[in-house]
């Protein structure tokens, strides 16, 4: 059979009911799993048999969300995180660890950033940050003997930067490691990083996938084709004696690095998702592409408009001809990209506050794809803790305005814009 299409897998894939069995995937809101004999325990414990036996390691309703995201994405599985912070760090941990070293593009989520810059350097990994706009050579010239992995966001939250991967791709191909990619604004509706060379993606689910704002949550999906068996990644190839001597990729074959996070890194870290959030994040991924399409179109119209309007200062959006980014935009997310825009108001911070402060429909929150329009102000907020020059680096101006379309009726939204515009300009 043919495979089905994005919009389709939203709502069927993941979950196929039995005879007499509820229509809606249920939430086995269950630690355990109970077994007849402990030989059949026995053989799960040891991975020599496929079933649930503890909600850290797997559930039935995280199993059927996980299953619907890689055939969103084309991987060969997926593992659902407790956030998008727990997916990013447990997609690096797992092949890249103390003593080891990383590039990473420096248009990413202020959180990320963090995680990176302090976190994984206090943990012993080394990181090189290098700008989003990279050519093959100045990547090249970033990679050391010991890097493990690439580490790039499609679209970067909240620069609205499109990152060339497959220039990304082939620098850390011709170095032997993986890319990772944060896919988190486009969604799978409209970009699969994978077709265009990436080997593991992530996502923060808290944002379009759930796109209710009612839950925190993360994936990793594997793409299944990168090749670890070239030396540089022992973890996966040599026996892991916490796990009884398993050599992942002889047992689980292309779905090696999938299995290693879930048997080693969860089992040791913890941080899986909850049952309810998985039934809520599959709420939400069932209308996904039909929300994409409505946040991209009224977006777009918004973008038009802040354009046109002579109070404001800039606008980014890839959407936009004027974009940096529009080439890129259009190879990487031809379908469209994202509801966020981002602006600069004339009369700077002050402006952009007395903006914000005026805003009627639209509400000031430390979130982002959300049905509802919301705006915030990085530069004060999620940003704060950068420097002037890393804001700079990161793409964040201080008077840069983040305003995440909604999916109203866009005339509600213009109507709200143009009078918090008059205000701020007033
Ligand atoms: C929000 C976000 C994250 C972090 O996700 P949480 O679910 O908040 O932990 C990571 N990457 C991007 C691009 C994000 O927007």
């Amino acid at each position: 059979m043919k495979e089905f299409a994005r919009d389709t897998l939203c709502i069927h894939a993941g979950y196929k009911p039995g005879n007499g069995e509820p229509r809606v995937m249920p939430i086995v809101q269950s630690t355990t799993y109970t077994y007849e004999s402990s030989k059949e325990m026995g053989d799960l414990f040891d991975l020599q048999a496929e079933g649930f036996f503890y909600t850290r390691l797997g559930n039935p309703t995280l199993d059927c969300v996980e299953r619907k995201i890689a055939a969103l994405e084309g991987g060969v599985g997926a593992m659902v995180t407790s956030s998008g912070q727990a997916a990013s760090l447990m997609a690096v941990l797992n092949i890249c660890t103390a003593g080891q070293h990383m590039v990473c593009s420096s248009a990413i989520y202020g959180g990320t950033f963090n995680l990176f810059y302090k976190t994984l350097k206090e943990m012993g990994v080394e990181v090189t940050f290098v700008p989003a706009t990279s050519t093959l050579e100045e990547l090249r010239a970033a990679m050391r003997e010991n890097t493990r992995c690439v580490f790039a966001e499609t679209l970067s939250n909240p620069a609205l930067v499109v990152t060339d991967l497959e220039v990304f791709a082939q620098a850390a191909h011709g170095q032997g490691v993986p890319l990772i990619v944060d896919n988190t604004f486009p969604t799978p509706i409209n970009c699969r990083p994978f077709e265009f060379g990436a080997d593991i993606v992530v996502h923060s689910t808290t944002k379009y996938m759930d796109g209710h704002a009612v839950q925190v949550g993360g994936v990793i999906v594997d793409s299944g084709k990168f090749d670890w068996g070239n030396g540089k990644f022992p973890a996966l190839t040599e026996p892991d004696e916490s796990y009884h001597g398993v050599v992942y990729t002889k047992q689980f074959g292309p779905a090696a690095y999938l299995a290693k996070a879930r048997c080693h890194l969860m089992r040791d870290l913890g941080a899986q998702a909850a049952p309810m959030n998985a039934f809520l994040l599959n709420l939400g991924l069932e209308t996904l592409a039909l929300r994409m399409e409505r946040h991209c179109a009224n977006a777009q119209k918004v973008a038009e408009y802040l354009e046109s309007d002579p109070h404001i200062a800039w606008v980014n959006y890839p959407g936009l001809e004027s974009s940096e980014y529009h080439k890129l935009a259009k190879k990487y997310l031809p379908g469209g990209s994202c509801g966020v825009v981002s602006f600069g108001i004339k009369g700077g911070r002050e402006a952009a506050q007395r903006f914000m402060d005026s805003l009627g429909m639209a509400s000031v929150v430390t979130h982002v794809a959300d049905l509802r329009t919301c705006v915030l102000h990085p530069a004060s907020t999620t940003h704060r803790q950068l420097s002037e020059k890393q804001l700079q680096e990161a793409g964040v101006p201080a008077d840069l305005i983040r305003l995440s379309v909604g999916i109203e009726n866009p005339e509600d939204i213009l109507a709200d814009l143009r009078q918090a515009i008059a205000k701020a300009a007033g």
